[in-house]
Order: C-alpha cells, then structure tokens, then sequence
C-alpha cells in the first residue's frame, strides 16, 4: 500500500508491530479503526529475536505467583511497583494460554505437556518457550491473525517522524523513503520498543533507537528510569564482535562461565554462580576482566552433546557454527552488551501516559513490573498484558464516546534541509559506551552529557532535512541525554 492510500484519521494508531503491538490490536473489537506502524518489515523487531521464552505460572501445584512475585522483586532490587508486578503475574497466565489459541506453538513433551525451563532468578521452571526461537514464533503466528483483521491496516517500512498534541487527538507525522503523510488520530498507543541502538554494543536490532520514547518526551509526557538499562552478560564475543545474544537458557541448562584462564569464578561474586541475576553476572565479568586483564570469556556446554543441543538451540547452535564455534566441541566466546530497558515512558496499570489518550506498552513503557533490573522472560509477558490493558481501556474510551480528533487546516510542512553530519550516530554510540556501560564512568558521563546536548541543541536548532537518519540521531540524543542527565550527579 502507498502512503498516499492510507486514510486521514484513524480512532487509534499504534506505533509499533512487536508483540506489545501485535497483543495490543488483537484485543481491540472489530468495529475500532486502526493503522498499525512499523519502521521496517512487520516482523522486524526486538520481540521476534527473543530466544529464551515467556515467564508464567501455570502449575499452582508447583508454583505459585507469590513465587513468581518474590523472584521479580529480587531481581529488579525491590525498585518494582508492586501493583504493577501482581497485575502482570495474575493476569499474564491467561494471556499466554491466548497465544495458544492464535497458533503460538511452545515446546512439549512426549505426553503433550508443555515443558518449562528454568533461566537465571527463577527459582522455579516456569518458562516456556519455543525451541530458543520462542519471539519469532510468536511474532509470526500474532502476525498472522492480525492480518485476518478487517478493522486493522498494517503499513510497514513507515517511520513516525514527529507527533503532536491537537484537540481530542494527535497529528502523526509519517515517512516512508521520500514519501510524506500526515495522519490524525484520537488515540495512540506507542508500542516502538528499545533503545539498545544508543549503544555500540548491543542485541537490539537497528528499529531499536528509542523514537517512542522521544515523541512522548517531546510531546512532554513524563519520561521515568531511563537510566535503568540492562546488560546481558553473555553475547556472543567474536573477532567482528557479532552481538547476537547467547541466551540465558543455556546457563539454564547447566553452561559454564569461564574466565580467561578456562576456569569458574561466579563463586567469587555470587553464591548463585551462572544462574544469579543477569546485572550480577554482566557486574561480575566486568570485574574479573579488570582482575585478570584480558576481555576473553567463555560459556562451556560441550558436555550436553551434539544431539541435545542442535534440537534445543538450533538458533543459537547455527549462529554459533556460522561464526566458525560448533558449540557441542568449542568453548562460546561471550562479552557483556546492553540489552533491555526497564524504564521509559511511564504508565499506570492500563497503560495511560502522562498525557490523555496517549498510552504506551512494551519495552518503550515504564510499567514499574522489572523494577531497577528485568527477571528474566517477565518482558515478553509485559508486553501481552500491558498491550492489552492499553486496548481495553481506549476500547472503554471510545464506548464512552468521548470526542473524536479536530483536524485543523493546515499547510504542507517544510520537509527539506541539510543532510545528517556524517559520524553524529557513531559520536553519540562511543560517548554511552564509555560513560555508561555495565559499570558506569562517572567522569566520562559528566563530559558525555555535555558533549550529548551540544548534538541535541545542533540537531534541533539546524535545519536538517527530515530524512529517517535524522530523526533517528534526534531520537539518539534524546534518549542519551535523558540517562546522562539522570545518573550525572
Ligand atoms: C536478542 C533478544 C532476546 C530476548 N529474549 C527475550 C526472552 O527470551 N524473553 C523475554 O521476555 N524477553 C526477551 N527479550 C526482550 C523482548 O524481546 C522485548 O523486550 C520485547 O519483545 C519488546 O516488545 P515490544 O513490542 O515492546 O517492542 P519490539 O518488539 O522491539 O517492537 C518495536 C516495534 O516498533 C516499531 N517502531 C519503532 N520506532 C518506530 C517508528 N518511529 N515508527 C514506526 N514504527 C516504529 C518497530 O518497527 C517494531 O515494529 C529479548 C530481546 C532481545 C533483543
């Protein structure tokens, strides 16, 4: 479909087709008009490279939430809104089993039984997932009933480049190439993901740059945590530093940490050893890297054989081999890398901004479930229970028929300017890995704040073609500048 072909107001537009999305528009009714967005291919996104699974208690016999509660608040170091923490883990169950129902296959055993794993923190099996491809499973099978919907026009490769507040609603500004739309809105739901691509180092996907979280903030919607921002301590480490994730599973199913020397050391810093928290693990090889001098480290599950591994990590173990590592004979070579937010845009239980009609779910959102630092496969379940409370209550919105969006008169912006200086990404990517990593630099973070709004004032006050290289260095900067101020004390 053409930009051009899209309508001029929609009652809701989503930003964002990754699972927050994706749950979100399936838990509106039908006879509610939506456009979905996504900045590249629909299926481009944070949720389809999950690998682990998705977090949830569905034998009370052997579980219980109060378990599941207790493990999340340990995690996130009792920073977590505890609300937000029982109305996920109470509710999510009943959201998962509904994936099931739009085709969502998790693993099971002989009998059918579904199999759950165990990953760092849990202190139960409660995981499910499918084989270590579980978000592109998901995201495939949601993708596919979304596109059943009659209420619902999906257009991909289209950024949302700027938004404002009018009356009752929004202007959505969108672009796709050199192609420009504006559309109107009565509500939004931003469900735009991470912004692991202010980092150099990370498993976020090149979507990742934190353009939700930037329109809410410019719209002034209160930005909350942004600094909490999550490491994992395990991606691969090879010689073009390919950072796709090595998951928490495999640590799950008995892997080993080694440091240079091929020897454990988690004993050391943790009594969890490979299975503590992952801002534990990540903290830890940071400092055995500063001991011991040497950035090599390694995980070890050559001893679970080649069969088991290639039928329960097929991702991983091609990945791995693609990189020349067969992991049934060779050590994995592994580096910590960002890759999760816990803050963002803050929201109440159902998913309500700051500001009205405005909602956010997913990564974007700061719910308060993961407190300072996520549990492991709770985020996958934040997305489907938030994306839908967000649906729920606009769909109670709009039942109460609250005022539909004024569509001012308005000239045909000026879209044309300089082009992005080269290098302003790269600046902005060395300056966060430096200040900010695992463990933060507390004068490079003073320098880098600096050095941030000096970018930020240069992008907003020149006058720069609105191409999508530019929105994303603006977004870039936003959301650097917004963690240093944060932690620069
Ligand atoms: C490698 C990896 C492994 C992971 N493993 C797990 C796991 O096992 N379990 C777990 O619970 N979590 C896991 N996570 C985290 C989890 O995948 C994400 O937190 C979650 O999927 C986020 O979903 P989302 O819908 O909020 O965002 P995303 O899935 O990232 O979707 C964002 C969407 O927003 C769109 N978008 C962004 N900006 C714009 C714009 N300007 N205009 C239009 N569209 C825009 C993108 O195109 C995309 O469609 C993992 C993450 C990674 C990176």
């Amino acid at each position: 479909m053409n930009l051009s072909e899209l309508k001029k107001h929609y009652s809701v537009v989503i930003v964002g087709s990754g699972l927050a999305g994706l749950y979100g528009v399936l838990n509106f009714p039908e006879d509610i008009d939506i456009l979905m967005l996504s900045k590249k291919e629909r299926h481009q996104s944070n949720s389809s490279l999950a690998q682990g699974g998705i977090a949830c208690v569905l034998d009370l016999e052997n579980d219980s939430y109060d378990l599941h509660i207790e493990d999340t608040l340990v995690a996130g170091g009792r920073a977590n809104d505890i609300e937000a923490v029982t109305q996920l883990i109470e509710e999510g169950p009943a959201d998962v089993l509904k994936t099931i129902e739009y085709g969502v296959e998790y693993d099971r055993d002989e009998n059918g039984e579904l199999i759950k794993t165990l990953e760092g923190g849990h202190c139960r099996r409660r995981i499910l997932h499918h084989k270590d491809t579980s978000g592109k499973e998901m995201v495939d099978k949601l993708v596919l009933a979304v596109e059943k919907l009659p209420n619902v026009t999906l257009s991909d490769e289209t950024m949302v480049t700027s938004m404002s507040r009018i009356k009752n609603g929004f202007k959505v500004e969108v672009m796709r190439g050199n192609e420009y739309k504006t559309v109107y809105a009565d509500y939004v739901l931003l469900a735009s993901g991470g912004i692991g691509r202010v980092y150099k180092y990370t498993t976020n996907p090149s979507v990742a740059t934190g353009d939700g979280i930037r329109l809410a903030y410019e719209m002034g919607a209160s930005i909350k945590n942004l600094s909490y921002v999550q490491f994992h301590p395990t991606a691969f480490n090879g010689a073009n530093r390919e950072q796709f994730l090595i998951s928490e599973a495999v640590r799950g199913e008995g892997a080993y940490l080694l440091n240079c020397n091929k020897e454990r050391f988690m004993d050391r810093y943790d009594s969890r050893l490979e299975l503590a928290p992952r801002d534990v693990v990540s903290r830890s090889v940071i400092m055995e890297s500063r001991r011991l001098g040497s950035n090599n480290f390694y995980l070890d599950i050559r001893y679970k054989g080649e069969e088991y591994l290639k039928n329960r990590f097929p991702g991983i173990y091609a990945g791995c081999l693609s990189q020349g590592v067969d992991i049934s004979k060779d050590l994995i070579p592994v580096f910590p890398c960002q890759h999760y937010l816990m803050g963002g845009i803050e929201v109440d239980l159902n998913a309500r901004t700051t500001l009205p009609r405005l909602y956010a779910a997913g990564e974007c959102a700061c719910t308060g479930v993961h407190g300072r630092n996520r549990l492991a496969s709770n985020s996958l379940l934040e997305a489907l229970v938030f994306g839908r409370k967000a649906a729920e209550d606009i769909t109670r919105c709009i039942r109460a028929g609250f005022y539909k969006v004024t569509i001012p008169e308005e000239k045909e912006a000026d879209r044309t300017g300089a082009p992005l200086p080269k290098g302003t990404r790269t600046e902005i990517r060395d300056i966060m890995q430096r200040a900010y990593f695992v463990i933060p630099d507390e004068g490079a973070i003073h320098q880098g704040k600096k050095r941030i709004e000096n970018i930020l004032n240069r992008l907003k006050n020149g006058k720069f073609a609105v191409t999508a290289d530019y929105c994303e260095a603006l977004s870039l900067a936003t959301i650097a500048y917004i963690i240093l101020q944060e932690v620069d004390k």
